[in-house]
């Protein structure tokens, strides 16, 4: 299983030199397994993705899975340039969801105020699909699962597995301790929700070999921002704890941090992990990683 970070920042496009070396586009990720292939998330990063793919002859079937439509994680599809191919065809999956379906949230995005090419006139053949939550799904050659977390609105988390290996995505995400920002569930007090909400997290974090998760605050950061819906570095190391995870991603980089400020997090990050047997990286953009069996390398 190979995975290419193409978008790692958080909340909004980031052009400035101090984002340079690990990248200002927002999130989008790619796993690839023989020949298989799902995108996860269409942050600014998935207009690159599409260039890559149509240069190397892109697949006819391809498959995008969204977290939740904030605009951080939609706002590249209208300039993925395979939807404008005829013989292609795009499957768009996101969790079930009672009202504000994500094919209505993506047309509006492409209203014809906002942009010229409305959803519904792309060339290709794009279509949508609602995944149940906790019920493993066969999707694109892997067994998917997804989640809710707590996140402004309705957002959740994927679980891939292939071949005995399982890559967890966790983001947007914040912590399931404080406040409640999901939606509610009818019927479940926000205090049970909460637990079920952080017991998601570990629910598809469990056992796997890599976790990519929304560390966009510091400790600091989170105590004057709650109920922004995000996490730190500290939530991950304790879901991937739970979980017994072996490798975790910092991930949805906040904008305004600077990348010697990140890579200062991350020194951090990794001596705080190392001392519970846990391997911390940070996502770059432009990245590619290998996971085996026998672990984990970095491509380029
Ligand atoms: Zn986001
Ligand atoms: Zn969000």
């Amino acid at each position: 299983m190979e995975l290419t970070f193409w978008g790692v920042r958080g909340s909004f496009p980031v052009a400035r030199p101090h984002a340079r070396r690990f990248g200002g586009n927002t999130p989008c990720v790619q796993v690839t397994a023989e020949g298989n292939h799902v995108v996860i998330d269409a942050g600014t990063g998935i207009r690159r993705l599409g260039q890559r793919l149509l240069s190397q002859g892109c697949p006819r079937e391809l498959t995008l899975l969204i977290s939740h439509p904030h605009w951080d994680h939609i706002q590249g599809f209208p300039y993925f340039e395979p939807a404008y191919e005829p013989e292609i065809e795009i499957s768009i999956f996101s969790i079930l969801r009672d009202e504000d379906k994500l094919e209505t949230l993506f047309s509006g995005q492409q209203h014809v105020a906002f942009f010229p090419t409305p959803l519904e006139q792309l060339p290709s053949k794009v279509r949508f699909l609602e995944l149940e939550e906790g019920r493993p799904q066969d999707v694109a050659g892997f067994q998917i699962l997804t989640h809710r977390l707590n996140h402004p609105g309705v957002s959740s988390g994927y679980r891939l597995e292939r071949d005995g290996l399982v890559l967890a995505y966790v983001c947007d995400v914040a912590p399931s301790r404080d406040v409640l920002l999901a939606d509610p569930r009818p019927g479940v007090s926000e205090e049970a929700f909460l637990q079920e909400l952080f017991e998601n997290q570990v629910r598809l974090a469990e056992g796997a070999d890599l976790v990519i998760y929304d560390t966009f605050f510091t400790p600091a950061e989170y105590a004057e921002r709650r109920h922004w819906g995000h996490s730190t570095l500290e939530d991950g190391l304790e879901i991937c704890r739970l979980a017994g995870a072996d490798h975790l991603f910092m991930f949805h980089h906040n904008p305004e941090r600077r990348d010697e400020e990140l890579a200062i997090l991350y020194e951090e990050a990794r001596r705080m992990g190392e001392s519970q047997g846990l391997n911390v990286h940070v996502a770059c953009e432009g990245q590619t990683w290998k996971l085996e069996r026998g672990g984990l390398t970095a491509c380029e």
